[in-house]
C-alpha cells in the first residue's frame, strides 16, 4: 500500500483571503476577534491598524494556522482547517514583529534555508531559492554570517528572508518598521512597495502605512470598524481619534505649512 500525499489545489482566480464571522476566543475565555468579514483581492497590500489590544497580532494569525477560530477562513479558496494547514503555511508567510522569534540557525544561510528544507526541497533548489531571497531584501553575501552578529535592522531583513524563500503567496507582516532606524525603515518600505505579492501588515507606523498600503482596515476591541482606502481613512481625522489613532504626520495640514 502506498501513502499518497494530496496537495489541496488553490484557486487561482479565488480572493487571496476570504474572511467571514472569524472569531478568536484565547483560552482564558478573552474574546479577541468578535465576528470580521472581509475579503482581500490578490495582490492587495492592507495595513490593519487599531489601538493596542484590538486584536491585530491574533487576526495576523490566523491566516496561515498558526491559530484557529470559528466562522470561515480561506486562503486562495482553501479552508483554513487541519487537513490544508502544511500548504496554507507554504501560501501565507508570517513575519513576526520581533526577528530573533525567526532566526535562530549558527548561520543565516541555514535560517532562510530552513523552511524550504523542511518542505524537503533538493538541495539545488534550496540554494537557489535561498539566494534570491536574500538577494530580494538586500542581504546578498551574508550567507555565512550569524544572526547574533547582524544589527537589529539587517536581523529584520533576514527574517523577512526567511519567510520569502518559501515562496509564498502572500506576506502577513506584525509591525514590520517598529523599532528600525531611519534607513532600516526606509529599506522596508521600499521593499514592501516593490513586493509583487499580496501584504498584509499590522503597524502603529501610519506614515509607514499610508506610503505602502492602498487601503485600511481599522479594528478595535476585536471588531471592525472601518475598511476603506488609505488615502480616505488617514484623512479622516474623527474616525482616527474616535479609534486612538492620530493622521499621519504627512497629512498633519500644521506639518504641510512649513
Ligand atoms: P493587538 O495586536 O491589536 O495589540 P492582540 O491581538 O495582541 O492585539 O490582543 C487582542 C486581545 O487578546 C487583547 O485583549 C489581549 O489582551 C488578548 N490577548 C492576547 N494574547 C493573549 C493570550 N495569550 N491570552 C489571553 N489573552 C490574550
Amino acid at each position: 500500500m502506498t501513502n499518497k500525499v494530496e496537495i489541496p489545489e488553490i484557486d487561482e482566480n479565488a480572493k487571496a483571503v476570504r474572511a467571514e464571522g472569524i472569531t478568536f476566543h484565547y483560552p482564558d475565555g478573552t474574546a479577541a476577534l468578535k465576528g470580521l468579514s472581509f475579503e482581500i483581492s490578490q495582490g492587495e497590500k492592507v495595513a490593519i491598524i487599531g489601538p493596542n489590544g484590538s486584536g491585530k497580532s491574533t487576526l495576523l494569525t490566523l491566516f496561515n494556522g498558526v491559530r484557529q477560530g470559528g466562522g470561515k477562513l480561506e486562503i486562495l479558496g482553501l479552508p483554513v482547517a487541519k487537513k490544508n494547514l502544511i500548504r496554507i503555511k507554504t501560501l501565507v508567510g508570517l513575519v513576526f514583529q520581533n526577528p530573533d522569534d525567526q532566526l535562530f540557525c549558527p548561520t543565516i544561510f541555514e535560517d532562510v534555508a530552513f523552511g524550504p528544507l523542511n518542505m524537503g526541497w533538493s538541495s539545488e533548489e534550496v540554494k537557489r531559492s535561498v539566494h534570491s531571497a536574500l538577494q530580494d531584501v538586500g542581504l546578498e553575501g551574508f550567507e555565512q554570517r550569524s544572526s547574533f552578529h547582524l544589527s537589529f535592522g539587517e536581523r529584520k531583513l533576514a527574517s523577512i528572508a526567511t519567510v520569502l524563500s518559501m515562496q509564498p503567496r502572500i506576506i502577513a507582516m506584525d509591525e514590520p518598521t517598529s523599532n528600525l532606524d531611519l534607513a532600516h525603515r526606509r529599506k522596508i518600505i521600499r521593499w514592501i512597495q516593490n513586493s509583487p505579492r499580496t501584504i498584509l501588515l499590522t503597524t502603529h507606523d501610519l506614515d509607514m502605512a499610508l506610503e505602502t498600503c492602498s487601503r485600511v482596515i481599522i479594528l478595535n476591541k476585536g471588531l471592525l470598524v472601518s475598511d476603506g482606502p488609505a488615502t480616505e481613512i488617514f484623512r479622516n481625522r474623527e474616525l482616527l481619534e474616535t479609534n486612538d489613532l492620530e493622521l499621519p504626520l504627512r497629512i498633519q495640514p500644521a506639518l504641510l505649512n512649513i
